[in-house]
């Protein structure tokens, strides 16, 4: 049928987000569920943000990519990495250009919400074997009890000896998990606020039961449950105190809904981008500017350590590349963050038709329809957002659109309802253009956080034409 006059003004003048499924070619949607299953493969054994650097460094070996501390002198073409104390990795592919023209940058973090240990974590109380426990990142507290926790578990002895512990994970491992209260006499904790349902306090983890055999010591759980981590691992009590231990949801990765078109897994946030910015770099031959990746760690908690982004051990790794291109001189380094164009590569909490009231529904994303492009975060009037420069958010809609990628735009939640931040203003801070741009995700920062295949794939392209520019 003919269209009217309007309907053509309608369609050349709106801005319509059509969902990415409709008109799909069956190699297109072949090439989305294959690039998913490898994606919650990476998932699945990647959930700390040392296996994320691990696992990815592996994959870059793999692609050719080698330690930039063995290369000499870098030149045009050559694939470099740099991990930071096994918690951060930047990669980079050196472009036809100088560096001083800037490099073109997609940034994503590795850590995810979870439950850690205490520093003392170890006690037994009532015929129970418990771990004591400080979240990390922002969770609903309530949302981790009862469910299956694997531990993963570095310890390092004083003598720097360093014991890796993955307990959860096989299918034969036995799991741990925090107990709630049941209902049964649960009416005053039913009174609580839900934010305080289950307190911080309350998050601990049943480790054992069974008490070591002498009559004659006390702490007889405890004992045993130490005698086994010694017995195993060599571990005693005090080596907890220099250890980092992880629990997080045992759960794998699976296919989510009848038309599997979406993936249920822990810790997408910020994953999901981890995996689409490290498989864009590996595809892009050789760019006009370097391009590098960087997977980074303490997003969570402010970006802050020494393995944050706020880490000057970034502007090390930046020197390094420049002098083994031979192109460092005095000011090499700002005039190369001030040229250079970034992707933070994170989540944005996708539309949830169930809670309504907290979204502005034509400003969210949702999911299914693109990597979505914020231009600002921050709350309370935009308060600590680093906004992007109109300039900046025209030029990356302008690689999407040469590039057949389907994107949206949004912004977190509505007014005054909440917000957050990313790694974004670091970035600028530094005299980088900066645009975040990442994922929709549902139920983020949940022990079991949901995306769309379509999104997944689409990041990635949207990832990979950025790089080349
Ligand atoms: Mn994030
Ligand atoms: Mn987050």
């Amino acid at each position: 049928m003919e269209h009217t006059e309007g309907q053509k003004l309608k369609e050349e003048l709106f801005n319509s987000h059509k969902t990415g499924w409709e008109g799909m070619t069956e190699e297109i949607r072949n090439a989305v569920f294959k690039f998913a299953e490898e994606y919650m493969d990476y998932l699945n054994t990647s959930k700390t943000e040392k296996e994320i650097v691990k696992n990815s460094k592996d994959i870059l070996v793999k692609n050719g990519f080698v330690d930039l501390l063995e290369k000499e002198e870098l030149k045009t073409g050559d694939k470099v990495f740099f991990v930071n104390r096994a918690r951060t990795i930047y990669a980079a592919v050196i472009g036809e250009n100088a560096l001083e023209d800037g490099i073109r940058m997609v940034a994503a973090h590795g850590d995810s919400p979870r439950i850690d240990l205490k520093p003392k974590p170890l006690y037994e109380d009532s015929g129970l074997g418990l771990f004591k426990t400080h979240y990390y990142g922002g969770i609903k507290k309530y949302q981790w009890t009862n469910i299956p926790l694997s531990m993963h578990a570095t310890f390092v002895k004083s003598n720097g000896e360093k014991k890796e512990v993955v307990i959860g994970e096989d299918e034969n491992d036995p799991i741990f998990t925090i107990s709630d209260l049941l209902p049964h006499l649960a009416s005053g904790q039913m009174d609580r606020k839900l934010k305080d349902g289950v307190q911080g306090e309350e998050l601990n983890i049943v480790a054992g039961s069974m008490p070591y055999e002498d009559e004659k010591v006390s702490e007889q759980i405890k004992l045993n449950l130490l005698k086994l981590l010694y017995d195993k691992y060599g571990i005693k009590e005090v080596d907890f105190m220099s250890s980092e231990i992880e629990f997080v949801p045992a759960f794998k990765a699976k296919s989510l809904g009848l038309d599997k078109s979406m993936v249920a897994a822990y810790g997408q946030d910020d994953k999901v981008c981890c995996y689409t910015a490290l498989r864009g770099i590996l595809d892009i031959g050789t760019p006009k500017n370097t391009a590098v990746c960087v997977l980074t760690d303490k997003e969570e908690i402010g970006f802050c350590g020494v393995t944050g982004m706020e880490s000057r051990t970034f502007e090390y790794f930046l020197t390094e590349v420049l002098n083994k291109a031979g192109q460092n001189r005095p000011n090499a380094l700002e005039k190369l963050l001030h040229h250079s164009k970034v992707i933070s590569a994170d989540v944005d909490g996708a539309y949830d038709p169930t809670f309504p009231s907290s979204f502005d529904k034509m400003n969210s994303c949702f999911i299914g329809k693109g990597p979505t492009m914020v231009k600002y975060t921050g709350s309370r009037g935009k308060s600590g957002a680093s906004e992007a420069p109109a300039e900046f958010v025209a030029e990356v809609r302008g690689i999407f659109e040469k590039n057949g990628v389907t994107y949206q735009s949004s912004e977190l939640g509505k007014v005054d309802a909440g917000g957050g931040g990313t790694i974004a203003v670091v970035l600028a801070n530094r005299g980088m253009s900066v645009i975040d741009c990442g994922v929709p995700v549902l139920s983020m920062h949940s022990p079991y956080e949901i995306t769309s295949k379509f999104d997944v794939y689409q990041a990635y392209k949207a990832y990979e034409a950025f790089y080349r520019g």
